[in-house]
């Protein structure tokens, strides 16, 4: 079964979905035009740019593939879809495998339609605190093979490359066979998995229980939402924490089709993040963006930002991007789980010494956010766009907010129209792959500006 990323929910489908059964099979050439004819409004109009264009209008939009989910037959599709529907930037975890996916889904779209490419971000993290950077106790012995990646998992050391990292303490044998298993429920990204089996299959003892629970984590699809830990009435989960390595970092950053890197912090401490920063030395070099993403701190952010910025200031050879975390991994619980994001760009955007560096809204984004920005008076508009662009002072016509980040929002909505289907390429799918377009077209239409879809009728 493949399950693109999220399931559960019980929001309506849009109409597009629901229309699904009534039309006839899509080809790749239905999604091509979809596309074009999305993009002719963006071929004519300055979207068209570099990203670094859509910041300074204002309508730059990142997928954020999840800086700890390694899905990469997900991660592909997942690029490929909003890449078709004009993002600007794909973050995903620093690991290599998964930038290879991503490049590979970019790849597969630029071959559908005539897009421009999207950069490549990858997101690494100064403190282990990042919730980002966090996964759920799995129950089997994660191999040395993991840790291998580009993870350091601070409370494990393999003494060498043949053991075995210690069983975490997730055991679903030590459930009880009862348990309602609210933290399957739970999960947005499909990342446990339990079945009750006969005891009999797993031992014959006859004083066992006559069934146990078999499965567990799902380590590459888990990126640490946390929401899983709470819900469970006996304590089973826990949260295993860490940091990218430097080494392996360095490397990707290297990579000629890595673009930008995003690094995580509380902005508390500064001493780590300056540790990270120097240690990364000249692979930064090669950047044509670095992001900075923290929490609101209230009143403290500004001078944390100001902070961090004249660590990076005299190394710093590219544009630079804060990205304001206002409800970490949050944007696909509800409506409201945008407020405190766009709360957070509303106390940036009016305070004053800020840093230098495009504005970026993060967690708890969704598609309330830009009639959130719109009624803070943040959103440029068409109408505004076009007013300053118009103007003979369109230099300064910068955007006060560069854009918006999507997460758990975007993945979950093409979740639900992908969970059907076999694993594997979404082009060799070109119904559902039109399917998920128009609703990665529904998110980032609004951003970008594209006229209403067609109806899906028509489409084809
Ligand atoms: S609920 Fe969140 S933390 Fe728990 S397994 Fe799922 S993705 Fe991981
Ligand atoms: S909720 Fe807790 S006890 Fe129940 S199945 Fe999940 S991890 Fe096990």
């Amino acid at each position: 079964m493949f399950s693109l990323l999220i399931s559960g929910g019980a929001a309506t489908p849009p109409a597009s979905l629901r229309r699904r059964r009534h039309r006839p099979a899509a080809s790749l050439d239905a999604v091509k035009l979809l596309v074009e004819s999305t993009m002719a409004e963006v071929s004519s109009s300055p979207a068209a740019d570099p990203p670094i264009q859509s910041l300074r209008r204002g309508d730059w939009v990142k997928l954020i593939c999840g800086a700890s989910f390694e899905d990469a037959a997900d991660v592909r599709n997942l690029s490929l879809l909003y890449a078709l529907a004009g993002v600007d930037c794909v973050d995903c975890a620093a690991e290599s495998s998964i930038v290879n996916a991503v490049v590979e889904g970019l790849e597969a779209a630029m071959a559908i339609a005539p897009i421009p490419r999207p950069w490549v971000m990858i997101s690494i993290n100064d403190d282990e605190a990042d919730v980002h950077f966090r996964k759920a106790g799995a129950q089997f012995c994660i191999s040395i093979d993991f840790c291998r990646t580009p993870l350091r998992i601070r409370s494990i050391e393999p003494a060498d490359s043949n053991d075995l990292l210690p069983t975490w303490e997730f055991d679903p044998e030590n459930c009880p066979i009862d348990c309602a298993r609210p933290c399957e429920r739970v999960c947005p990204a499909s990342a446990i998995s339990l079945n009750m089996i006969p005891a009999e299959a797993k031992s014959p003892d006859a004083s066992s229980p006559p069934f146990v629970l078999q499965g567990g984590v799902i380590i590459e699809r888990c990126y640490g939402c946390g929401r899983c830990f709470p819900v469970c009435p006996y304590d089973k989960i826990r949260s295993m924490t860490y940091i990218r390595d430097v080494a392996a970092t360095s490397e990707l950053l290297r990579r000629e089709d890595v673009d930008a890197v995003e690094i995580h912090t509380s902005g508390r401490r500064p001493d780590l993040f300056r540790d990270l920063w120097s240690s990364l030395g000249d692979s930064l070099h090669h950047m044509k963006l670095i992001a900075v993403s923290l929490p609101n701190s209230g009143e403290s952010t500004v001078s944390a930002m100001n902070d961090l910025y004249s660590i990076m200031e005299s190394d710093l050879q590219c544009h630079n991007l804060w990205q304001l975390d206002g409800r970490p991994m949050s944007g696909d619980i509800g409506p409201g789980a945008t407020k405190q994001s766009v709360d957070f760009a509303v106390h940036l955007a009016a305070a004053h010494h800020r840093p230098p560096g495009f504005l970026q809204l993060a967690g708890g984004t969704n598609a309330h956010t830009v009639n959130s920005l719109k009624k803070a008076g943040l959103f440029r508009t068409k109408s505004n766009f076009d007013r300053v662009v118009g103007s003979a002072s369109c230099s300064g016509g910068d955007a006060m907010i560069g854009g918006v980040a999507f997460g758990g929002y975007a993945r979950k909505g093409v979740g639900r129209v992908l969970s059907q289907l076999p694993r594997g390429r979404l082009e060799e799918h070109p119904e559902e792959l039109l399917l998920g377009l128009r609703v990665a077209l529904d998110l980032v239409g609004p951003i970008k500006r594209y006229d209403p879809l067609p109806d899906s009728s028509h489409s084809h």
